[in-house]
Formats: C-alpha cells, sequence, structure tokens
C-alpha cells in the first residue's frame, strides 16, 4: 500500500530508470503453486510487471542492444528464462504472444533427454511433496543432517545445493533415488520440463530466442576446463540439432562463473554470457557481450518492479553497508 502510493508520487519510478543501462531480468518458475522451495512467481505478479516493463522499457534480444543502444526512446530490457520449466509453455507463452514480447529461453538440455528438471530442482521437488520434515540425513552422503527449513527456505536449499555440487551426476542421481524412495514419493513427483519437440515448434518465432544454460547445470567451479568444454558442446549440438541454427547465448548455471571460464565459453562459438549479480549493465563500463542479471522471483508486484528496475539490489546494499 505505502509502496504503491510512492510509486504513483514517483511517477511509477519513472525517473531512476537510466537509458544508458541495459536492464536484463532472469525468471525461472511462473506459477501459482504453494510451493516453499524455489518458490515461482504468481501468474498474476508476472503479467502486471510485464505491463509495467512495457510501458517504460523497450523489450529486446540480446543480438539487438548493440545496435540499438542510445538510439531508441526507452531503456532497454532483456527478459529470460532458465532452467526450461513447463510454466513457461502453460502460463506464460500465451500472454507474451499476445502482447509480442521477446524473451530467451536457456536450457539446460539433460533435462530435455530425462524429461526431469536439473538435480536441484528435483531436490527441491521432493521437499516440496513430501510430509514435512525437520531434517534430512542420507548416511551413504552426508557428514551431518540439513535442517530443513520451511520459514526460510533459501538456507535449506542452499546447503543442499552446497551438498550436491561436488558430487558426479551418477551420484546425484543416486542421492535423489535415496531421497525420493525415503521419502516416499514416485517418480512422478518432479516438476514438468519443455520438451524438445516443444521447442522445435518455435523454430520460426521470433518472438523467441534460446540460450544454453549447459548440459546438466553443475555449478562451474567445481569442473575442469574438459568438463567444461564437454558440458558446452552437447548442450550447443543438441540445441542447434534441434533448432537449425546458431546458438550464441549461454548462461551459468546458478549464476557461478569463473573469469577464466568466460574464454572457455567463447572460444565453443557463444557470443554472449549471462551471468547473475542482481546489477544492472552499464554502456561502456562492461564489456558488451557479458551480462549481469537481476534474479525475479519476488511474490509481490511492487517489489518485483523495483528489483527488476535494479531499485531493490540498490536499497539492500545500503542496508547491508549501514548495518556492517
Ligand atoms: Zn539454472
Amino acid at each position: 500500500m505505502i509502496l504503491k502510493l510512492i510509486r504513483k508520487i514517483l511517477f511509477d519510478y519513472r525517473f531512476f530508470l537510466s537509458k544508458d543501462k541495459v536492464y536484463v531480468l532472469m525468471f525461472h518458475k511462473v506459477n501459482d503453486d504453494s510451493d516453499v522451495f524455489y518458490k515461482g512467481m504468481p501468474t498474476k505478479t508476472f503479467y502486471n510487471l510485464i505491463e509495467y516493463i512495457i510501458l517504460h522499457f523497450q523489450i529486446v534480444h540480446f543480438e539487438e542492444v548493440e545496435y540499438l543502444l542510445g538510439k531508441q526512446e526507452k531503456p532497454l530490457l532483456v527478459i529470460t528464462f532458465d532452467d526450461g520449466m513447463d510454466d513457461i509453455r502453460t502460463n506464460v507463452y500465451d500472454f507474451m504472444m499476445e502482447r509480442k514480447v521477446k524473451f530467451t529461453i536457456n536450457i539446460d538440455t539433460k533435462i530435455l533427454i530425462d524429461s526431469k528438471p536439473q538435480y536441484f530442482i528435483q531436490v527441491y521437488d521432493i521437499l516440496n511433496h513430501s510430509t514435512k520434515i525437520e531434517s534430512y540425513y542420507d548416511s551413504k552422503y552426508m557428514k551431518e543432517r540439513i535442517s530443513v527449513n520451511y520459514v526460510q527456505p533459501y538456507e535449506t536449499e542452499s546447503a543442499f545445493t552446497y551438498l550436491l555440487s561436488p558430487m558426479r551426476n551418477s551420484e546425484k542421481e543416486d542421492f535423489i533415488d535415496r531421497m525420493r524412495l525415503n521419502l516416499g514419493l514416485q517418480q512422478n513427483c518432479f516438476t514438468k520440463v519443455l520438451s524438445a519437440n516443444w521447442i522445435e515448434k518455435q523454430k520460426e518465432n521470433t518472438l523467441i530466442s534460446f540460450g544454453s544454460h549447459s548440459h546438466s547445470h553443475p555449478i562451474f567451479s567445481e569442473l575442469n576446463s574438459e568438463q567444461i568444454k564437454t558440458e558446452l558442446s552437447i548442450s550447443r549440438n543438441l540445441l542447434e540439432e534441434i533448432l537449425h541454427k546458431k546458438i550464441e547465448v549461454f548462461a551459468y548455471p546458478n549464476g557461478e562463473a569463473e573469469e577464466y571460464t568466460d574464454g572457455l565459453i567463447q572460444n565453443q562459438g557463444f557470443k554472449i554470457i549471462l551471468k547473475t549479480g542482481d546489477r544492472l549493465n552499464h554502456h561502456g563500463k562492461f564489456p558488451s557481450n557479458i551480462f549481469y542479471r537481476i534474479n525475479m522471483y519476488q511474490q509481490d508486484l511492487e517489489m518485483a518492479i523495483l528489483q527488476s528496475i535494479g531499485l531493490l539490489p540498490k536499497l539492500r546494499d545500503i542496508k547491508t553497508k549501514i548495518w556492517n
């Protein structure tokens, strides 16, 4: 309510928007499910946010940024979706097509083979669908119990991410299988993901662009350069086979980037590299082929708007500086 009033007074925050900056948003789930872990943005919030963005920004694809920057009337904004959730097909697609909104989908291609989301999401799915537990322990893979916090789910999400990150894929699969069986869930408890068939149908759709989000969604700092090259080439080849066009965008899994891996990615033929960091891209200050993204998961429209224009991350920074 107060935020709404502030927004009215400040004319939709329009004085805070800058035409020198490129705004890049990163979405994952958009749905009205009652998930606790890895919660999606509610559909109503998403639709209203996109209406706000249409009003104040020029929504473009990455490859248009260089040409348009400096010549445009409104600030440039790019919309991205990571992890290939089926929500894109069921809750996002129709709205975006109707409003003619461009967006990029970054696919971790193993999901197209398994018809299951990446490993971290499978763990969150198990937690979301099982009856509440205080903690989880598996003596084969864990030194200590992970407490399951339903009030601050982020802590539990990070603990499982940290646990799974150094494991080989076969170990991750075994760990998840054991966890699913331990908590009494069926194979079909996992979130639905996009299919190769659906992606192929978008081949001629100029509103949708596709990027690689690796193959099996590992944390790149846990891999050696050979493993990174394999992740990149499997993913790019699969997408290029489906779409019959060059894949030039790469989004780091979990946004985690090491300086030296940027070069490996470029050597594999990717022209645009996406990282996270909840910050805007200032023209001239960053190399134009690397874009930082703002993580969009807010439940409330006002918060989502503040986040998308980079104000919420800035306020958070100021708060941290004051308290520390
Ligand atoms: Zn991801």
